[in-house]
């Protein structure tokens, strides 16, 4: 089995698909590193330097800090580096990283509140006893309190600060912990210790035997589902706002096209074959929308006339009302008004109750294929074992569902978000 990583783990939570692309076909592509990332790298292996150096007995100064920041930041930025707010350039992110670096200095210089132990340590963690599961990680800093408290640092460049809570289920360091435990059993005191370097906030949390017992247990879990998926389409896609970053939109079914046709001149783009049957489609969602709309209206308009009607026959004593090629014929009509389950939900359970108890029943109910298909999915409870009554009944057929959204930089007809089962015309399309 693979030795997995929490980033790993992460990458199958956000997106098994691109996990897929990345860790079992092994796809090859140039990954684009953007800006954020250059600087968290940048401004992490500053501290690195500061606490090496700290290791030897050398205290740097601020000054010499920045510079170091600042030989590392031109030596290593190049032209590949993408910058997804383009309102902000290279030299925005380096004063960023040099604040986050000034900040983290004032509040703790001279670096001394532990000792350090080592710096991107690689950690391995084995979940079950046995090395079947195994995990590994870099720590960016590993220290010792006075009291032999083990400390593991991280260092982020995170624009939002996280809330404590959150922290407090984060399963990276609580992984490490495990590692560092397994690898010096005699640490039994642990505190995971987070640097949020553009606040200038840490944040810190700790973990309970048991906290860390069900953190592998769920971890082995995940990596048993990891594990029992083989083929392509085990492995959904699941779209987000993360996919603006990943490196195989040029493979995935949610962003091939986009991708095939954004670089595509107008008169192109507007003449392929998919982007006309989508225009085609909110072209015409738009007039049947108008349609629909001018149907209302003169649905209501047509409800006061059938007033006027007949307050005019019972003014006028009449049954019938004559026009130029139909009649209306006003008649009393006794309406059957039965409890609404959302309007009248108590009159509602009342009826349903006594209807229930009664001999009638049989005659008065029918099946639901709504709640019978929820049940049949998994949607809804089955405490009545339903679902293996109904088993020799139901067959699954295949129908494919077509839903259209708004572009984010589209040019289409806004808000629309309609759908449309194709079962078998999806060849039509
Ligand atoms: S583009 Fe989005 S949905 Fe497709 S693989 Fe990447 S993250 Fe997943």
């Amino acid at each position: 089995m693979a030795i997995y990583s929490h980033s790993r783990l992460s990458n199958f939570e956000q997106c098994p698909r691109r996990y897929y692309y990345q860790y079992v076909a092994r796809l090859k592509v140039e990954k684009e590193q953007t800006i954020e990332a250059f600087l968290g790298s940048r401004v992490h292996d500053a501290p690195e330097k500061l606490y090496r150096d700290c290791m030897c007995g050398k205290l740097l100064s601020i000054e010499q800090v920045v510079e170091h920041f600042y030989t590392d930041w031109r030596e290593r930025l190049h032209e590949g580096i993408r910058i997804v707010s383009t309102e902000y350039s290279s030299d925005d992110y380096r004063r960023v990283g040099e604040e986050c670096l000034r900040r983290y200095y004032a509040q703790y210089a001279p670096f001394d509140q532990s000792a350090t132990l080592a710096l991107e340590h690689r950690v391995v963690i084995d979940l079950d006893g046995s090395g079947k599961y195994k995990l590994q990680g870099y720590i960016d800093r590993l220290a010792q309190q006075s009291d032999g408290t083990i400390e593991i640092h991280d260092y982020k460049t995170n624009k939002t600060l996280p809330a404590q809570a959150e922290k407090d289920q984060d399963r990276q360091l609580a992984l490490y912990q495990i590692g560092v435990q397994q690898t010096w059993p005699d640490a039994s005191e642990a505190e995971l210790v987070w640097h949020f370097l553009r606040h200038g906030r840490t944040i810190k949390s700790t973990r309970s035997p048991a906290d860390l017992d069900r953190l592998k247990a769920n971890t082995i879990c995940l990596i048993d589902d990891i594990e029992s998926r083989r083929d392509e389409a085990d492995f959904q896609v699941t779209e987000s706002a993360l996919c603006d970053w990943c490196p195989f939109q040029q493979t995935c079914p949610a962003r091939k096209h986009l991708f095939k046709t954004e670089a595509l001149p107008t008169n192109r783009f507007l003449g392929e074959p998919g982007v006309a049957l989508v225009d085609c489609h909110t072209a015409l969602t738009g007039e049947i929308n108008e349609l629909k709309g001018k149907i209302t209206s003169l649905d209501e308009q047509r409800e006061q006339v059938v007033d006027a009607l007949v307050a005019y026959a019972n003014r006028e004593g009449v049954t019938t009302v004559v026009g130029s090629s139909r009649e209306a014929r006003v008649t009393e009509q006794v309406k059957i008004v039965l409890p609404r389950k959302s309007a009248e939900p108590e009159e509602y359970a009342e009826l349903d109750r006594c209807l229930r108890a009664g001999e009638a029943w049989p005659a008065v109910s029918s099946l639901d294929p709504h709640a019978l298909r929820r049940i049949w999915k998994g949607d809804s409870d089955d405490s009545g074992d339903v679902r293996t009554m109904i088993e020799p009944f139901v067959t699954e057929e295949s129908a494919r569902q077509v839903r259209f959204r708004q572009r984010k930089n589209g040019n289409g007809m806004a808000g629309n978000d309609n759908s449309c089962d194709l079962g078998d015309k999806q060849q039509e399309v």
